[in-house]
């Protein structure tokens, strides 16, 4: 079931990362018109061989925690009554809130994340939250012990902000390898996800999701809510596909 990943709904800045609010609402709208969104919950429900989805079911997810989508994604998810689940850098809810210092691109102006205040009227909205680990590291280049503190301490963080146990986790930018699965486990996370660009282990700590880019539009966002897509682009025939589409389009000769 394909799991949508987003990340910032912001007006002003233009980055692979950022889609305009105008887009995000066509696409809310078209997803809520021509599939079923379900909460994430529901999700790992269907994991945990719990419950059987029917087919045209989708979840949305906001990786980072940026405060645009306080301004503008809440106010779109609630006109068309959409699930949906925020994986925040926890250290940015910690006092002191370091900057955003993981972006390739950022704007002129600092980027924003989710204060306290926002999270808890989000969550008292319907959003659910996961971590996104402490401070956006790349966990594959951490050492297993100290990935799992910094998962730990991600999770201690959300729960004591939110009063409830927080068990998912994105990994930053989708990395992980075995060790970094097992530390994610070790450090209380029932469920990891992932956003592979290739085949990939999948498990319960490596559920895969699907990146929603600027470029994207209804078309592209029919293809990557379908049923078949996530097991087409993980597919180790993809890039054969892909290099086959490449051609047709720019023709070779007969
Ligand atoms: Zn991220």
């Amino acid at each position: 079931m394909p799991v949508l990943c987003y990340h910032a709904i912001d007006p002003a800045w233009r980055s692979p990362l950022a889609i305009s609010p105008d887009a995000f609402a066509r696409q809310c709208a078209w997803v809520s018109r021509h599939r079923r969104v379900v909460s994430l919950s529901e999700v790992v429900d269907r994991v945990n061989g719990a419950v059987r989805l029917p087919r045209g079911v989708t979840a949305l997810t906001f990786d980072d925690g940026f405060d645009t989508l306080y301004t503008h994604a809440m106010p779109i998810l609630r006109e068309h009554g959409l699930a949906a689940t925020v994986f925040l850098v926890a250290g940015t809810l910690a006092t002191g809130r370091p900057a955003v210092d993981w972006v390739d691109d950022p704007p002129p102006q600092p980027l924003g994340t989710l204060n306290r205040n926002q999270v808890l009227e989000m969550r008292e909205a319907g959003i659910t939250f996961g971590s996104h680990s402490l401070a956006h590291h790349d966990l594959t280049l951490l050492g297993e012990d100290e990935c799992e503190r910094d998962l730990r301490e991600s999770r201690e963080l959300l729960e004591d902000l939110l009063g409830h146990p927080v068990r998912w986790l994105a990994y930053p930018r989708g990395r992980h390898n075995e060790r970094v699965r097992r530390a994610a486990s070790r450090a209380g996370f029932t469920h990891a996800f992932t956003l592979p660009t290739g085949p990939e282990p999948r498990g319960a700590h490596a559920l895969p999701r699907v990146g929603i880019w600027p470029k994207d539009g209804i078309n592209a966002l029919r293809a990557k809510t379908s049923d078949w897509y996530l097991g087409v682009r993980t597919s180790r025939m993809f890039p054969l596909a892909a290099a086959v589409r490449h051609l047709g389009r720019v023709g070779v000769p007969a």
